[in-house]
């Protein structure tokens, strides 16, 4: 009961702060009625903060039933649920901060009270979820209060016993939630998700609706750009089509048909804008983004060149026949990759996770993967590689791998292109029947491979050798540090971890979080026998849904689900992985 908890908190103040873990374990509160969960209690005041869950049965929330019933329902109530506790909490601390009175959540003996705040995309999170029970939870981070490192039982007491009690009722409770904007919340997801499912049908890569606002307010924010300078997305004539969404209202806007396309202009018109907002089409967004109508294929990877990574056993044929000093490229394997192989090696493994469109951007591109022209095929005989523009079509031929290039500068692109389209002024116009033309009047010979080649499916083993179990870092970094201390001090036995810097589609740092406890997971499951990326995922039990994993049956409220493509790209990162073909 409720009167434990208090009982327990009157017990324990003034103690030693190791007296805190008597309060592991569950407690009811009566009304509104819930469960209070606490799940970790840190060791000490400066130790990673404490976790507790609440968690309500669904008939008690009052939400209807029809919130229930899809998976992006439930994942769209859940982002919302987290959205209105993160700003709840953040109102209060900024309480404190201005009125400096007691009403404010963070006290100065830490009490400091959290959850994972979202980003502009709409995920399953474990901060906020429906479980096996059809419970609502709601997960939390707390740094338990101290004086030094004596218990303040009062403030552990406002912080369990009527902060959380509060937040409970504000943000799981129907009456109390804007039923309006939930609803609206739910509907904007449920159709960008049904949007994106239309894509495969009419035989296009992404969906950019007119009106939609591409630009971010700056290079280090992630919200829309306002005011009267932004421009919203028209699209081009010919590209216009209209598709029905699951509101029953219907939406027009540009339609990029799969095979190749480049996106091309001048300078600074927004070219890589475009190709950003398609990137993070794989992803719902919020309303009120500007990409909440913008959606891309789901297998859709963003590729880039990448010099320094690792690369493991992998068959980068297609684009690299041999390497200086015989080096074998059907199983090529490096500590230091070049711009150019980082490249190959991106394309390869986005193709063996089941990536049907490349979305590549030439500022973020090894030029010479892209293209070599006609005076250099001329000039340098033994050039090893074959450019992507050579083997754009067979790709495509063979594999029905899509691409979306911008591509400025480049004009051999022109000859392998389905669909040009010209950014000006931030507006697209079809520059195909132009670019024909410039074909014919300008001749060149664009090399053009007869057949694109393998694509090497490879089995992994993760080996943490003793590694302290990988974490994220803020910087979108796995570190996996030496366990023991005589480690630590043996610089060749330190740990560079696994820099996730080049995945572009990752947008919070609990996606990062997730692949690490994946890793550790998939560590487990292969100490015996290497895996494929299939048997990996088919092993993790607890998918949520087909393009995203998210383990939930840890406590831990700060997972944020991602894609097999992402774990995918983190599996090949790590430095000394065991791979095999
Ligand atoms: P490019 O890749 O063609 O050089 P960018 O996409 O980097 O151009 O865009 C250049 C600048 O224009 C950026 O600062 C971007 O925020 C801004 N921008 C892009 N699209 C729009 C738009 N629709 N309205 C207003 N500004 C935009
Ligand atoms: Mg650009």
């Amino acid at each position: 009961g409720w009167e434990r908890l208090q009982q327990d908190l009157r017990g324990i103040d003034g103690q030693q702060y190791g007296a805190y873990k008597r309060l592991l374990g569950k407690y009811e509160h009566a009304s509104p009625s819930f469960t209070l969960s606490i799940d970790y209690v840190q060791g000490d005041p400066y130790a990673s903060p404490s976790r507790v869950r609440a968690i309500m049965a669904w008939a008690k929330t009052g939400l209807p039933d029809e919130y229930l019933q899809s998976d992006i329902r439930r994942i769209a109530l859940c982002d919302f649920t987290t959205r209105v506790c993160a700003s709840l909490i953040r109102a209060r601390h900024l309480d404190q901060n201005v009125g400096g009175g007691k009403s404010g959540w963070s006290g100065p003996k830490g009490g400091a009270f959290n959850i994972n705040a979202p980003g502009q995309e709409i995920l399953p999170r474990t901060s906020s979820l429906i479980n096996a029970d059809d419970e609502m939870e709601l997960r939390f981070t707390t740094s338990l209060p101290a004086a030094g490192r004596t218990i303040l039982g009062n403030e552990a007491h406002r912080i369990l016993a009527v902060n959380l009690v509060e937040l409970v009722k504000q943000s799981l409770l129907l009456v109390n939630l804007d039923e309006q904007k939930l609803q609206h919340h739910v509907q904007c997801a449920e159709n960008q998700r049904n949007l994106r499912q239309q894509l495969a049908a009419n035989d296009l890569v992404a969906f950019v609706a007119n009106g939609s606002m591409l630009p971010r307010a700056s290079g280090a924010s992630a919200t829309p750009m306002t005011g009267s300078n932004a421009v919203p997305f028209v699209s081009p004539g010919h590209l216009a089509l209209t598709l029905p969404l699951a509101d029953g209202t219907s939406i027009t806007g540009m339609g990029l048909r799969r095979g190749i396309t480049l996106l091309t202009g001048g300078g600074f018109h927004g070219k890589s804008t475009l190709l950003q907002a398609l990137e993070l089409g794989i992803y719902d967004h919020i309303p009120g983004d500007g990409r909440e109508l913008i959606v891309t294929d789901p297998t859709a990877v963003k590729i880039r060149a990448e010099d320094g990574r690792s690369v493991t056993s992998l068959d980068i044929t297609p684009y690299i026949s041999t390497l200086p000093g015989n080096r074998n490229t059907k199983l090529f394997s490096t500590d230091d990759a070049s711009g150019s192989t980082s490249m190959a090696a991106n394309i390869q493994e986005a193709l063996e996770a089941g990536c049907k469109s490349l979305l590549i951007d030439e500022d973020s591109s090894a030029t010479n993967l892209l293209v070599r022209d006609q005076r250099m095929q001329t000039l340098i005989k033994h050039e090893p590689i074959t450019p992507l523009v050579a083997q754009a079509r067979a790709l495509y031929r063979e594999y029905g791998v899509s691409a979306v290039i911008v591509i400025g500068g480049l004009g051999d692109w022109l000859s392998v292109a389905d669909e040009v389209i010209a950014m000006e002024d931030y507006v697209p116009r079809s520059l195909t029947t132009e670019a024909k033309k410039v074909v014919i009047d300008f001749p060149t010979h664009v090399m053009q491979a007869s057949e694109y080649g393998t694509i090497t499916p490879r089995k992994f083993q993760v080996n943490l050798n003793g590694r302290r179990s990988p974490y994220a870092t803020r910087k979108r970094f796995i570190a996996m540090k030496p366990q023991a201390r005589e480690a630590v001090n043996d610089p060749s036995q330190d740990e560079p971890g696994v820099d996730l810097g080049g995945l572009d589609q990752i947008v919070e740092i609990g996606q990062a979080r997730t692949i690490a406890h994946i890793m550790q997971q998939v560590a487990a499951m292969t100490t015996s026998q290497p895996l494929s990326l299939n048997q990996i995922v088919s092993a993790m039990g607890n998918a949520v849904g087909i393009e995203h994993c998210l383990p939930s049956s840890l406590n831990d409220g700060e997972l944020v689900a991602i894609r097999v493509s992402e774990l995918a790209a983190a599996l090949s990162r790590i430095r000394g992985i065991t791979v095999t073909q």
